[in-house]
């Protein structure tokens, strides 16, 4: 975690500097404003610092408008962290209790059911469908979404694994990550989550543990460790499984033209872009065609951070924006590997675009099927 020191030192750096980084930033692109820029962010938490204005509510508006994507990272020669700063700021605001007051109805959602969608928990694996069961042992680590919003996205994955010889183990136990909490401010909520799925995970037989959601695998590998809980197996996120186990096609090349959207948690904040293409040109034949922004320069799909659940019409705006990225390359499906990307991303996309999340991709063709539709 970032010391003091280091806070001030890069936001006064980043307060001073010609910020070119902002033609990147999708939340630049949607309000076309320089305060919701990486900018904007630090000069507002500079001067705050340095005791010359304090934030307001503007101010707390403009650092929950960062959906914490990285994207300005990949363009900022003194490496300046805006999303660790903005969680690190947002963190200060929900001790101070000044975090907005939409964000507190998934606060409580997640420590009364364990899911942000207010679903009831012992309804988080009603998707389950038997299997086949082989002889690799792993856990599933679902995740909320493909739980509650995205269920064909989890029975396809424990489909797809039953077929490459692994034998599923999916815990009623498991809760929220912690991942829509530690990036909204709210560290002690989500640390109540993860240490309870450390202790579940830990109980459970299994060689490693999956995760569909780039989230989920990222606060597994990275935050539970920098918070001092360590989980007893390896984690891997489903491309990475998937890369190695599925077997290549021999002769058949997909009819539709496909591309992938690297999602932010798996790409620029884990720095996973060649799993999710090698399965695609492995399970379907063919190399996926790019969109002009694609590995660390792929933009957000809008859903991340607490923006849709601030500024649901700003979060579509921004994955419309990823849809016409796909269209403009003429692509007819969109391939992401993350299930809250795949939910936005869906929702605005149309008729002429199909878009799947990996495993749903997969076995869709290993079923010999065009479209998921069929
Ligand atoms: S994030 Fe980097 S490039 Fe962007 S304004 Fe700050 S210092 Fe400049
Ligand atoms: S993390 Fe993303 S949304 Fe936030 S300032 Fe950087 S580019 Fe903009």
């Amino acid at each position: 975690m970032m010391d003091h020191e280091t806070y001030s030192e890069q936001i006064r750096m980043c307060a001073s500097c010609p910020k070119m980084c902002r033609h990147v930033c999708p939340t630049f692109n949607v309000w076309r404003s320089d305060s919701p820029t990486p900018h904007g962010r630090s000069l507002l938490l500079h001067f705050d610092n340095i005791n010359t204005r304090e934030l307001d509510d503007r101010g707390v508006e403009v650092l929950y408008q960062c959906l914490q994507c990285s994207h300005c990272l990949t363009w900022c020669i003194p490496e300046i962290d805006i999303a660790s700063i903005v969680e690190l700021a947002r963190a200060r605001l929900v001790s101070e209790n000044k975090h907005p007051e939409g964000l507190n109805r998934i606060r409580d959602a997640i420590k009364a059911n364990h899911n942000p969608f207010e679903e009831p928990h012992d309804q988080r694996n009603d998707w389950i469908q038997t299997g086949d069961s082989g002889k690799k042992t792993i856990i599933y680590f679902t995740g909320c979404t493909a739980a509650y919003r995205e269920k064909s996205i989890a029975q396809d994955t424990v489909e797809l694994l039953g077929s490459l010889d692994y034998s599923v183990t999916i815990t009623p136990d498991e809760w929220c990550c912690g991942s829509p909490l530690l990036r909204t401010g709210f560290v002690e909520g989500a640390l109540k989550q993860a240490t309870h799925n450390v202790e579940v995970l830990n109980s459970l037989d299994g060689d490693e543990i999956v995760a569909t959601c780039p989230g989920c695998y990222r606060t597994l590998t990275q935050d539970y460790k920098s918070h001092g809980l360590e989980l007893n197996k390896p984690v891997r996120h489903i491309s990475q499984i998937l890369a190695e186990t599925v077997p290549a096609v021999a002769g058949i090349k997909a009819k539709k033209r496909i591309t992938f959207h690297d999602p932010c948690h798996l790409g620029r904040h884990t720095g996973e872009y060649e799993a999710p293409r090698n399965v695609i040109r492995k399970a379907a034949g063919v190399t996926p065609v790019e969109m002009v922004r694609n590995r660390d320069n792929a933009t957000c799909c809008g859903n991340g951070s607490g923006l849709r659940t601030l500024f649901p019409e700003q979060a579509k705006r921004i994955g419309q924006s990823r849809i016409d990225d796909a269209k403009a390359i003429d692509a007819e499906i969109l391939v992401t590997s993350c299930p809250f990307c795949k939910n936005m991303l869906n929702q605005q996309s149309d008729d002429n675009l199909e878009v799947l999340d990996l495993p749903e991709f997969v076995l869709m063709l290993r079923k010999g099927l065009d479209t998921k539709n069929d």
